[in-house]
């Protein structure tokens, strides 16, 4: 019939779903042996994340359940944010399809994501992005964080490694599952002596850098509003091919950050209303940080003419950039 795959041989699903109007986890519960495992795409802090099938292509992100520690209810914790990210339908979020909830087997499953991150294009192959496609990108961003949002979902580490362009399609993955993911699976295993992964640093909100503890993350204080931070720094990385405060060693950025200093505009090659985007993003206090459907129609309303020149995007007045 319609839907079924080849390669797997199916249980019927009216055993185990009897009610379609249920709202019950067990419809979201993936039997771990339906799961075909391909190759590794990815490790991660918190465990592995697999091609793999199941009615078609799919991401399976295991995770590492060996390294539970005793300061966090990882089962109930990881329930409950399947439980929030399967309440997710947008365009520009990936799919969420279903998790094994059976331990020791803890799996997500989403759609495939096609193309590449935002990071890779930046940052590995030192894509250029136009400041009109930069604004298209972080249009699409806008969008799917302001849904997150309306649903009372903190994405908690939106960043370009969490963000694929899909044929100039963005598609926002691995939000609301931070707690468990990051913070109870593998807090240790990699980054310093406070827990900090390289590259996640300029992401994180003054209130949140202020918090940074040895070993405390889990009570870091997220918000919608460290959420528009994170954005700011996504939009200074489209723009600049760079992440901010690119070079300086941990304590300095820390330091910075949390005194309310910002990374100098100063050599940017962009208008002013740019500028205040990002300026506004990365306002010290949270309430002065727009929100995301105010950034989409401040995004929506740029002049096109007078947006940032790079070489890259040469001005169709000026042939000098191609002599
Ligand atoms: P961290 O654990 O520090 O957040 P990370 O974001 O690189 O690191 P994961 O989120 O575990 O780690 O992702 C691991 C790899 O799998 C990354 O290269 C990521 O791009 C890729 N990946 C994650 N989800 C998908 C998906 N739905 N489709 C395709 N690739 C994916």
């Amino acid at each position: 019939g319609p839907g079924r795959d080849n390669s797997v041989d199916l249980p019927s699903h009216d055993d185990r779903w009897p009610r379609q109007n249920s709202l019950s986890m067990k419809e979201w519960d993936i039997p771990y042996d339906e799961l075909k495992l391909y190759e590794v795409i990815g490790a991660g802090r918190f465990g592995t994340v697999y091609r793999g099938s199941w009615h078609g292509a799919v991401a399976v992100k295991v995770l590492h359940v060996h390294a539970l520690n005793d300061h966090c209810a990882p089962l109930d914790t990881f329930k409950h944010e399947v439980a929030t990210f399967r309440k997710t339908r947008h365009e520009n979020l990936v799919l969420f399809m279903g998790a094994c909830m059976k331990p020791p087997r803890l799996a997500i499953v989403t759609s495939l994501c096609k193309g590449m991150t935002l990071y890779t294009h930046i940052h590995l192959r030192k894509d250029k992005f136009t400041a009109n496609k930069s604004v298209l990108v972080a249009q699409q961003i806008s969008q799917g964080m302001g849904y997150l949002h309306a649903r009372g979902i903190i994405h908690k580490d939106l960043k370009t490694k969490n963000i694929f362009l899909e044929n100039g399609k963005v598609v926002i993955t691995d939000f609301g599952l931070f707690s468990v993911t990051k913070l109870c699976f593998g807090n240790n295993a990699r980054g310093d002596s406070l827990g900090i992964p390289s590259g996640w640093l300029c992401y994180l909100a003054p209130e949140l850098v202020r918090a940074l503890r040895p070993h405390a993350s889990l009570h870091l204080p997220f918000s919608k509003q460290t959420d528009v931070y994170a954005f700011g720094t996504v939009w200074y990385e489209l723009l600049c091919g760079e992440y901010p405060f690119k070079g300086q060693p941990a304590e300095a950025i820390i330091w910075q950050v949390g005194k309310g200093a910002k990374q100098s505009l100063a050599n940017m090659q962009a208008s002013r209303d740019i500028k205040d985007i990002l300026m506004l993003c990365w306002s010290y206090r949270e309430s002065e940080r727009p929100d995301f459907p105010h950034l989409l129609s401040t995004l929506e309303k740029l002049p096109r003419k007078r947006l940032a020149r790079s070489p890259s995007h040469p001005v169709h007045l000026s042939r000098s950039a191609d002599s």
